[in-house]
């Protein structure tokens, strides 16, 4: 059977059988790190704040609601956030407390479903196709979700609900903060047709950018490319995009990953061999790797940076030390190693990437 047909055929199976229809919900803390650090300091309340190491060349982990209409946003370099907010105030993540509340909030969730798949502390994938609870509606189960979240925490929670977890996490952003959005079958294919190409899942900066050169700029146009087109121009993933262009995504609510690694990367805007550049770009990635590290309490020993040139090969160097990486110091340190042996440049880099591995 051709790829094409059988992408037909499980677009029928799923929208013609209500049975394969899951019901979804994605549950997301309001400005999570920043909104404990006001709940247990109510002289903060009201003002900008920012959680992040208040290093030279640290980036910002959350910033509050206040700070955000000044434009400082997470993953802003504090420079940045300080020219855009002079007044802001930084104060250092206090990963134990955002834990136990995460820990909270997880206990919480188990009484309405065992298909709970985390992403981060304060974000979670609900599966409650079947809730324990047995209410009716996937809106209603949502809705007591985030008032218990609230009677246990004094923080508040957003949700997405839909049919699957590419639109419930998009959901979840429409009515924020302290709100919730459904996107129900029938309205799928109206919420993606609209929406702009670069909000969908998987779709980063570098590959909007080229689905705007073809003329894509949003899911009502990427819908108008055939599976063979898009595979042209995307190679394997053109038949995720596809999919996503028809509200179809298979992805289980996983909640067995183990993860046995964590890396960030990300592709410059324009391919750069420009030094301060790059070890910008690879601090911010171990700021990134390291935040997960934190919140997951794990530690690793493996640290490896990847590179893609700009002729789209791809080079690697990795570290493993004798003991598990205990801070963020040590963790950039040993990527600037790493990176620092790839110099002199051989050519123009496009992208890259800080992984870290071997966990104790
Ligand atoms: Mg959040």
């Amino acid at each position: 059977m051709s790829e094409n047909l059988k992408r037909i055929l499980c677009y029928d199976r799923v929208h013609m059988n209500p049975k394969l229809q899951r019901k979804i919900i994605h549950v997301d803390m309001d400005a999570f790190y920043a909104s404990v650090e006001q709940r247990d300091n109510p002289k903060l309340i009201g003002k900008p704040i920012a959680v992040g190491y208040a290093s030279k060349r640290g980036v910002i982990a959350a910033a509050s609601y206040e700070a955000r209409t000044f434009g400082v946003h997470s993953a802003m370099p504090l420079i940045t956030a300080m020219k855009l907010c002079p007044q802001l105030i930084v104060l250092p993540p206090r990963f134990d407390v955002y834990r136990s509340v995460s820990q909270e909030i997880h206990t919480i969730f188990a009484d309405f479903t065992d298909i709970i798949e985390p992403l981060a502390l304060d974000e979670a994938y609900l599966d409650v196709t079947k809730n324990k609870q047995e209410i009716e509606t996937a809106w209603k189960t949502a809705k007591i979700i985030r008032s218990r979240i609230f009677e246990k925490t004094g923080l508040t929670a957003s949700a997405g609900i839909s049919y699957n977890k590419f639109l419930a996490k998009l959901a979840s952003d429409m009515k924020k903060p302290n709100g919730q959005y459904a996107i129900t079958p029938d309205m799928g294919e109206e919420f993606i047709a609209q929406l702009p190409i670069a909000k969908f899942y998987g779709i980063g900066p570098v590959t909007a950018k080229k689905m705007i050169g073809l003329g894509i700029h949003t899911g009502k146009e990427l819908r108008l490319h055939s599976l063979d087109d898009l595979q042209k121009h995307f190679g394997k993933v053109g038949i995720w995009y596809y999919d996503l262009a028809r509200g179809i995504d298979d992805r289980e609510v996983n909640p067995n990953r183990e993860r046995k690694s964590v890396g960030s990367e990300t592709t410059f805007e324009q391919d750069s061999s420009d030094r301060n550049t790059i070890e910008s770009e690879i601090i911010k990635m171990a700021e990134l790797v390291w935040k997960w590290c934190e919140e997951s309490k794990k530690r690793g020993r493996t640290v490896t940076i990847k590179i893609t040139w700009s002729d789209f090969s791809k080079s690697t160097r990795s570290k493993t030390l004798e003991n598990k990486v205990t801070t963020f110091d040590q963790l950039q340190k040993t990527s600037l190693e790493l990176l620092q042996s790839l110099f002199p440049l051989k050519n123009k880099i496009r992208l890259v990437g800080v992984t870290i591995s071997h966990f104790v």
